[in-house]
């Protein structure tokens, strides 16, 4: 069983398969970095491979597929299947902005993946293109159309952010409660890849706008989600991730495992240490002993919690994979 410093058990794996993305979004990669990290840099499936097979053998028993955009890395299901077949119980998802999504949602479940979450932060053709520079809303919508054909569990994330789409969640919340998605508002996490300009919603805020139309109490969440969970009384539950809450870290489980090869303890943190060398030549005793050390290292938490939007992370979101 793998356990932080902090006594938090940690069977989460959250793998970024690639930094690169086809979208420019304003919170996450508001402009294309200088530099692409060259094609060797990058661990290869096999690689990457070795090591989930070592944390999945360790207690890891989840791992989210994530990115930059996952789906633009070739061959993808290819690497879903490899870990499912490894261990077919092994609950495996991935994050998309779901613009690839309705080409691959078949070959994906094929694989085995059975669950996906959407990035959706508009539902306005211009907002979409101001948000992440791709003219992507009629692509968006037809992947999460055939994800919900092809996936055991769909879920919306949306970002909300001041004077840009904020004025859109009731109806983004409508969208997914007439398909029965659950959604989940994101606060948004403040970082220097960000457009410094933009703001986000706290909880508070996105919750009071929802109850303008709706009533709903907050409910128990699974331990180990970072999402508050509230239920509607129709029994619609959505979801609210606020890691500006004094509470946001107490159960976290996870660990991230870059393209490049870092595995880094937590998302606010610069803090990462590279297991790229060791994977290369095969050295797991290696590894494992990198992975014992960020996982003594893995902070209590995050600093967004303290000031808010005071806060910025020096992380960016398109290479630790969010
Ligand atoms: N490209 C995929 C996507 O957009 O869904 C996966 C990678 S993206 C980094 C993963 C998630 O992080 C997305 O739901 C995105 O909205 C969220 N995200 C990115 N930057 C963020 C930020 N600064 N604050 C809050 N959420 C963020
Ligand atoms: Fe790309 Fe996802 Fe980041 Fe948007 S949030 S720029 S889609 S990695």
């Amino acid at each position: 069983m793998l356990v932080d410093a902090h006594g938090r058990k940690i069977d989460y794996l959250r793998v970024s398969v690639t930094e690169r993305c086809n979208f420019r979004c304003v919170y996450c990669m508001n402009e294309k970095p200088f530099v692409w990290v060259p094609h060797n840099n990058i661990l290869s499936y096999e690689e990457m491979f070795l090591f989930i097979k070592q944390v999945i053998d360790g207690g890891v028993n989840k791992i989210r597929i994530t990115g930059g955009e996952p789906l633009v890395r070739p061959d993808i299901d290819c690497f879903i299947k490899m870990i499912r077949d490894y261990k077919a119980d092994v609950d495996i998802a991935l994050t998309t902005n779901g613009y690839l999504l309705g080409d691959l949602a078949q070959q994906l479940s094929v694989a085995g993946l059975k669950r996906v979450n959407v990035s959706l932060d508009s539902l306005k053709r211009d907002v979409v293109y101001k948000m992440s520079k791709m003219d992507a809303l009629e692509r968006v919508l037809e992947g999460i159309d055939q994800a919900q054909r092809y996936f055991m569990r769909v879920k919306i994330n949306t970002v909300p952010l001041r004077g840009v789409n904020d004025d859109e969640i009731l109806d983004i919340f409508d969208y997914a409660k007439r398909r029965n998605i659950m959604v989940r508002f994101i606060e948004y996490m403040e970082n220097n890849f960000a457009d410094k300009y933009i703001k986000g919603l706290s909880s508070h805020e996105i919750q009071r706008i929802i109850s303008a139309k709706y009533t709903f109490k907050e409910i128990e969440k699974n331990h180990t989600s970072p999402a508050q969970l509230f239920e509607l009384q129709d029994g619609y539950i959505f979801g609210i991730i606020a890691p500006h809450r004094h509470d946001f870290c107490e159960s976290c489980n996870r660990i991230r495992l870059t393209a490049e090869g870092f595995l880094i303890p937590c998302l606010y943190f610069d803090e990462a240490l590279s297991i790229k060398e060791a994977l290369r030549v095969g050295d797991m005793k290696k590894t494992d002993e990198i992975l014992r050390e960020v996982l003594k290292n893995k902070p209590k938490e995050n600093r967004w919690r303290e000031e808010g939007e005071n806060e910025v992370s020096s992380r960016a979101f398109y290479q630790s994979g969010g």
